[in-house]
């Protein structure tokens, strides 16, 4: 709990329950049923007790709760989709905002938009849109809350064509510290829009988003599986280097953005405690398109190929991603060329880690692969510092038993850090970051780190690089008194302070 607040007493309850009288929101300690829901995380390491959780329906009840915890100095928690595997919708005796009582999407076919409350799991967003044949850029698995992914940037499997969620962010409401309700877009409160669209934790609770959706069709998708050989490793990673090289800045690549793509280790259950790599597609166009640029992976000769064209919802319940467990993130940039020796010397080391830690069975390695070209072109959209022609990798140790924690968080450091060893052996500029991260600490161009992913040891300027001061300028304004503080808090700037929260 950040220091200068404080924990909700008997007298906070009593309070918040006459203020919410009379309206839908309901107000939970450990005593009442529906408490222990409220609790739940994706990760179990991220749970923590809130001395009440309040559930609110309507951006009305959340500015009620906001006002109050505002003028009393109270802890305050954001919970989306409960994904943050650092506990960063946790408040350990403070209030929470468990917005899990808003999850309605209303979709405004004329205008192919998408009002989605600030509750809503990316699966709410996929089904709602899909109804009318639309999607719009969203989480790939699809229990993940739109509110974290959307306010830290998004990525998704429609990146390579649309770029990120922000990137189709038309439009916010956002219960800013002092209670109000405020609208932002590029046009009403630009300032807050440029600041929401990839800091927006730190800015008052989303109550809802406007995304801006595209007809969209079916996808031929699936998973492939190899066996970890350096001959396989050579050959598929060969193909993807191919597939995935920018011919030049601003053209896209061979895939047309088309094919989104994740290259995993892991050892499914089916593989009988052997470790596999895992090519997991999705390709928004034709099956005989698609299966012209794999020919040289399906040359190769998988043992396992589930591809096939299906609903467009399908695409995003493909990566075997299990609730439940003890877990966390740990990025990783990396850029093309990807060298086989490397990906090699992973499997080694993820084999390494999976015989001494049984207890980890499920934990996931993965190079995320996309068509690069959009993301970068919208670099105007928001304050999101990690655009560039890098990709993203994921280290995802998953476990069960509390005494395991450090070992395999320790797994996840060491993973990272051979990553960015990688990419300076690429030329890559990086930096000590904190903890030995991959950063290029507040200088401009991308930060080489994705603070939805990385939740470890990196400091808010290591995430938002060279747009922090103006961040800082924008906090003082929105939420003087820091209350959003739990994922990369920015420290508001002091002779901005009086700034009046008015519209632009
Ligand atoms: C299985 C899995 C799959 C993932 N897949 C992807 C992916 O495909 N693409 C990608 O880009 N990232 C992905 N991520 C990372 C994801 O973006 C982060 O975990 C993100 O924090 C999840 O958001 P959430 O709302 O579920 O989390 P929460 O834990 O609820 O929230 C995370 C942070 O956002 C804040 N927050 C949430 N909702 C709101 C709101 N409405 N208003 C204000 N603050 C809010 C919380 O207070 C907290 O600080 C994935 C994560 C997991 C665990």
């Amino acid at each position: 709990m950040a220091s200068h607040r404080r924990a909700v007493e008997d007298l906070d309850l009593s309070k918040l329950r006459e203020l919410l009288s009379g309206t839908q929101a309901q107000v939970l300690t450990s005593l009442d049923p529906g408490y222990e829901a409220s609790m739940e995380r994706w990760s179990r390491a991220a749970i923590k007790p809130a001395g009440v959780s309040i559930v609110p329906t309507t951006s009305e009840e959340v500015a009620v709760a906001i006002k109050y915890a505002s003028e009393n100095n109270l802890d305050v928690a954001v919970k989306g989709g409960g994904h943050s595997t650092a506990g960063a919708s946790s408040t350990n005796g403070g209030l929470l905002i468990d917005l899990g009582g808003m999850r309605k999407v209303d979709v405004d076919v004329a205008k192919q938009r998408l009002h989605v409350q600030g509750g809503c799991l990316w699966m709410d967003v996929d089904e709602a849109g899909w109804k009318h044949g639309l999607a719009t850029v969203g989480g790939t698995v699809a229990d993940t809350g739109v509110g974290g992914l959307t306010l830290g940037g998004g990525y998704g499997m429609l990146s390579g064509q649309r770029g990120l969620v922000i990137d189709n962010t038309v439009a916010a409401t956002v219960v800013t510290s002092n209670g109000e309700i405020n609208h932002a877009s590029k046009t009403e409160n630009p300032d807050l829009f440029w600041a929401l669209n990839g800091a927006g934790q730190n800015f008052g609770v989303t109550t809802e988003f406007v995304l801006q959706a595209y007809p969209q069709k079916d996808v031929y998708m699936g998973t492939m599986i190899f066996a970890p050989t350096p001959e396989n490793i050579t050959k598929l990673v060969t193909a993807i280097n191919d597939l995935y090289e920018v011919p030049a800045e601003g053209v896209h690549t061979k895939t047309k953005g088309k094919l989104n793509s994740l290259l995993g280790l892991g050892r499914p259950p089916q593989a009988g405690g052997q470790t596999v790599l895992l090519f997991i597609i999705a390709y928004d166009g034709q099956e005989s398109k698609c299966k012209q640029l794999l020919k040289p992976i399906l040359d190769i000769g998988p043992v396992v190929n589930t591809c096939h064209t299906g609903p467009y919802p399908e695409v995003n319940s493909q990566i075997p991603t299990v609730p439940g467990f003890r877990s966390s993130m740990k990025g990783a940039a990396y850029v093309l060329p990807i060298r086989p020796e490397f990906v090699t010397s992973m499997v080694s080391k993820y084999n390494t880690f999976m015989d001494s830690q049984p207890d980890a069975a499920q934990s996931l390695m993965a190079w995320e692969i996309y068509d690069p070209t959009e993301v970068v072109k919208k670099e105007e959209n928001g304050c999101f510092a990690n655009r560039g022609y890098h990709m993203n990798s994921l280290i995802m140790p998953m476990w069960s038993k509390p005494e395991n924690d450090s070992e395999c968080r320790q797994f996840a450091r060491d993973v990272s850090l051979e990553f960015k060893k990688e990419l300076e052996a690429h030329g890559q500029r990086t930096s000590e970051g904190v903890e030995g991260g991959a950063s290029v600490k507040g200088k401009k161009g991308a930060v080489l780190l994705y603070g939805n992913y990385d939740q470890y040891d990196e400091i808010s300027k290591d995430i938002f690089g060279d747009n922090y001061p103006r961040l800082q300028e924008i906090k003082a304004k929105y939420d003087p008194t820091n209350m959003f503080n739990k994922l990369f808090p920015i420290q508001p700037k002091p002779s901005s302070a009086r700034i009046e929260n008015t519209a632009a």
